[in-house]
């Protein structure tokens, strides 16, 4: 396929080049405790996951810590890069850029267990896995990402991604594939009722569903067929984002396209036969809405295995569904050997691979401090990043932490958060991804 036409340079163009694209961005990101000393240990580290967090802290472990015994527990082989799936569903990006074997990020030395944890005692310092075998540790870095709870919308199914207008770029990459072909047809149709959902829920990268609203508004423009199509956005939240000046941006370019908003609305149940959805209100009410195309986003959680277990937070905000860990230390707030680091936490914000950038250090230092019983001085701000798509060919590098009132917190001079350019879609087209391998293999 083809690569879409992409608008003309904008003024942080000449800055980007000479930073240089070939370099790859790793080379513009700030070097950690890469350089940092090694101590000696004889502690039984398990890193349950090798995503993004998982990986990153595998590479950089095996580094600090002489004599460990790391093991990392993970049933796939493939590593997808998740931030790509938005361009493969959007039709911009081809499925193959985003795998890479798991292998070719893992250090030697390190014990990889192809398998999948399915149970944590905490007391015991075990773990269980599917195949009932058992692990046992001193340290244990909870990366498992979240998990995907399609049933808590009645009727849907990742099966159903492809098929009777329904879309969903979270299910997979195969699914992001099919939800491009599922958004082609309703292209094809030329005309009709198009909607985009955002849960009740935190989910992994809060842009997602704005992205690909915005891209394929992009594509209906670029067919000038615009008046044909209606578009209605539901949202689970009260607002649009948790940045307090995107959020009212995103409300009034929706209202600008013409994208009529629907707050505090989730989607309870969908039938694909019919191609009715069915969204409900805090106080229970329910609206059926018919549709020609549909993007699904579903609730998430913690793991149900993370959530059986007593990791998980038991009271406050993140209570039963994500793991409990301090937000700025990263480690278990009642099991100090326990560290989390990724989507699997409870924050008020994070869940992107930029957060997990930033968090990588500090568990390395924490865990590192840990075991030579020292105090956790390590520290995470809260730092996320979303770079977010208004229009195939522009984005807005949106950067920001914990700290007042989720002030923005941008890495580059020349890219302002407020201004859509095209010098942050080329962040994201092609300098993202060679960092985020670097993050993985530890280097940044
Ligand atoms: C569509 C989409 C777009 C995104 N866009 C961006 C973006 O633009 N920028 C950005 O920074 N981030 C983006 N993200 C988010 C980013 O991909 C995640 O935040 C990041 O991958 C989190 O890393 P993680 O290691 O916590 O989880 P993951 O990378 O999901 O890895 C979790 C790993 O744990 C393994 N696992 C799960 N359960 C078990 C088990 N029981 N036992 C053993 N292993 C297990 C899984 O197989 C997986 O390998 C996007 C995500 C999606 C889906």
């Amino acid at each position: 396929m083809s690569r879409l036409q992409l608008p003309p340079p904008s003024p942080g163009r000449r800055q980007l080049l000479k930073l240089g694209l070939g370099a790859g961005a790793a080379s513009l990101l700030p070097l950690s405790s890469v350089f940092a000393n090694t101590i000696s240990t004889r502690a039984r580290i398990v890193i349950l996951g090798s995503g993004a967090a998982g990986l990153s802290m595998a590479n950089r472990l095996s580094r600090r810590l002489s004599g460990a015994t790391i093991t990392v527990v993970e049933p796939s082989d493939l590593h997808n890069y998740q931030p790509g799936w938005t361009l493969v569903a959007s039709g911009v990006w081809e499925a193959e850029r985003t795998l890479k074997p798991n292998a070719q990020f893992l250090p030697t030395g390190v014990d990889w267990v192809k398998g999948q944890a399915a149970g944590i005692n905490a007391d015991l310092r075990r773990i269980t896995l599917a195949d009932s075998s058992t692990l046992e540790y001193d340290v244990l870095v909870v990366a498992t990402g979240l998990q995907l709870n399609y049933q808590l919308i009645d009727g849907m199914s990742p099966k159903l991604v492809g098929r009777n207008g329904i879309g969903c770029v979270y299910a997979s990459l195969d699914a992001a594939g099919r939800t491009r072909k599922a958004i082609d047809t309703w292209l094809a149709q030329g005309g009709g009722q198009g909607i985009f959902t955002s849960p009740q829920t935190a989910i992994k990268c809060a842009g997602a569903p704005i992205k690909m609203t915005f891209t394929t508004l992009s594509r209906i423009k670029a067919e000038s067929t615009r008046e044909r199509f209606d578009l209605d956005y539901f949202t689970g939240g009260g607002g649009m984002f948790s940045q307090p000046w995107i959020n009212d941006f995103l409300k009034q370019r929706f209202d600008q396209e013409n994208i009529t908003r629907h707050h505090l609305q989730h989607l309870t149940a969908i039938d694909a036969g019919a191609k009715k959805a069915e969204f409900t209100s805090p106080n229970g009410d329910t609206e059926v809405r018919d549709y020609d195309f549909i993007h699904v986003v579903p609730p998430m959680s913690a793991p149900d295995f993370v959530k059986d277990s007593d990791l998980i937070a038991q009271e406050g905000a993140f209570k039963g569904e994500w793991l409990d860990t301090d937000i700025h230390t990263l480690q278990h707030n009642r099991y100090p050997e326990v560290f989390g680091i990724g989507d699997v936490i409870g924050a008020p914000i994070n869940k992107t691979a930029a957060s997990v950038k930033a968090q990588a250090p500090v568990v390395e230092a924490n865990i590192v401090a840990y075991l030579q019983e020292k105090p956790l001085n390590a520290r995470h701000n809260g730092y996320t990043s979303c770079p977010l798509i208004t229009d195939i060919g522009k984005a807005m590098l949106v950067e920001f932490g914990y700290d007042n009132n989720m002030e923005f917190l941008p890495s580059f001079s020349f890219i302002d958060p407020k201004e859509e350019s095209w010098s942050a879609w080329v962040l994201k087209d092609y300098l993202l991804q060679p960092a985020y391998y670097a993050m993985l293999e530890g280097r940044v």
